[in-house]
This record gives structure tokens, sequence and C-alpha cells, in this order.
């Protein structure tokens, strides 16, 4: 047997994989071959080592103590909260949207166009009042800004 060979038998029987019918051959050129025996004598310590610092499981309030370890909430109604302020000006804004919408159903019902620049005329007066309280930068402000400034 040659040494590589051994050397993939020790592998295997330190694995627990090794066939028994070859188990004899191994264990004579170990007999002969000290290289081998020393190579043996290594797998086995690496072995060992490797068992040593085999995982553990964790214990049974690891994870109680990993979550009273995280930093605190936020609490729901914080959260909502953040949202509200978020999505106060929409109700306003969908408001003036469905009055605009109805100015202009109701213009195209009557078939007369010419009426159309008056009521966007008048959209335009109603955004300006309805939005004049709202913040330069919000969204409620931009998008005024943006309808009434589209249509000139
Ligand atoms: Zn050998």
């Amino acid at each position: 047997m040659q040494c590589a060979t051994a050397h993939k038998l020790l592998s295997l029987r330190i694995d627990g994989e090794l066939d028994d019918r070859r188990a004899p051959d191994l264990a004579a050129h170990l007999r002969d071959c000290p290289s081998c025996q020393a190579f043996a004598r290594e797998l086995e310590r690496c072995a060992a080592a490797l068992d040593a610092v085999s995982v553990s499981e964790p214990s049974a309030d690891f994870g109680a103590r990993v979550m009273a370890s995280l930093p605190p909430q936020q609490s729901t109604s914080e959260r909502w909260t953040l949202v509200r302020g978020l999505l106060r000006p929409l109700p306003m804004a969908a408001a003036v949207v469905a009055l605009a919408l109805g100015i202009t159903l109701a213009s195209l019902m009557n078939g007369n166009t010419t009426t159309t620049p008056t009521a966007e005329a008048f959209e335009s007066d109603v955004y300006a009042e309805s939005f004049s309280a709202l913040p330069e930068d919000s969204s409620g402000a931009r998008y005024i800004a943006l309808v009434t400034d589209g249509g000139n």
C-alpha cells in the first residue's frame, strides 16, 4: 500500500467510515511506516481538537436574554402618531380634488365648454383658499402649486 492510499484510509477511519475489509491492510502499512504512524497521530490529535470546540446548544433563557439586550422599541401609539401626521393633509386634498372633479363633470354634462375656464379659475381659488394654511414644503402645498401653475 502506498502512503497516499494509507492517508485516505486513515481519513476514512477517523470518520468511522473505513471498510472492514481494508482495515487489515491499513494496519499492516502502519506497522511498517513511521511516516504514516505520525500522520495517523496528527490526524487523531486534530479530530480531538475539533470535538472539543463542537457547537453547544444555547441555554434555555438564551432568547429571553437576547431580547432583553435589545434597545426598547417605539410604542405602537408613537408610530401611529407619526403616520397620522404624515397623512393629515390627505383628506382635505381629497375633498378639493372631488370638488374640482364635480365641477368639471358638471360643466361637461351641461355641454357648455365656455364655462370651463371659469370653473378652472374657481378651482384655483378653492385650492388657494383651502391650502393657504399649509406649510410651503408640505406635499399638499406642492400639489397645489403644481396644479395651479400647470393651469396657466
Ligand atoms: Zn506510509
